[in-house]
């Protein structure tokens, strides 16, 4: 296990306990209840300078992923917390995605749509409302550039029906 995955499981289960742990200015602030305060600040303290020095080199990634998350429909809270989680699964190796992430992804998670939903096998085109924010192996995957705004639902397509070249005779008009 590498030290960032390491790190990444201490975070994972101090987020799982209530901890949450922060860089403000350079400097790691840890709040939560106080009980398990006391249990995990003597571990987090030892991993101080390892803590600072992997936080502050992915804040930037984890930013610009909370960023595309937000125009993609997620509440700010819950964008940061899921960047986070990201960052944890990419210290862990994890190849699940989501559909927040990939390029098919349509729309905001008020109303999405995967462009390739017969790859991805899907019923439809429709996402399901929980799914953009469910790690997943999708077959159909593409990585988004999450620097670009989302791509919007492309209207549905116009009816037209072909009139009659021929008019029989009897006919009535
Ligand atoms: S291709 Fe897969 S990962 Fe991409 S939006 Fe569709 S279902 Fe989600």
């Amino acid at each position: 296990m590498s030290l960032d995955s390491m790190l990444g499981a201490v975070l994972d289960r101090c987020a799982a306990e209530g901890v949450t742990v922060v860089l403000v200015g350079g400097k790691l602030i840890i709040a939560g209840e106080q009980t398990a305060l006391d249990e995990w600040r003597p571990l987090l303290r030892s991993l101080k300078p390892e803590l600072i020095e992997m936080m502050t080199r992915t804040t930037a990634g984890t930013q610009r992923r909370a960023t595309a998350f937000t125009a993609r429909g997620v509440e700010a809270g819950a964008a940061y917390a899921l960047a986070r989680r990201l960052d944890v699964r990419d210290a862990r190796h994890d190849e699940r995605r989501l559909c927040l992430e990939c390029v098919h992804f349509l729309g905001t998670t008020d109303a999405c749509r995967c462009a390739q939903w017969r790859q991805a096998r899907l019923g439809g085109p429709q996402l399901p409302r929980e799914l953009p924010v469910i790690l997943q192996r999708c077959r159909a995957f593409q990585p988004a550039d999450l620097d670009r705004a989302p791509a919007p639902i492309p209207p549905a397509p116009r009816r037209t029906y072909a009139r009659p070249a021929t008019y029989f005779e009897g006919a009535t008009q």
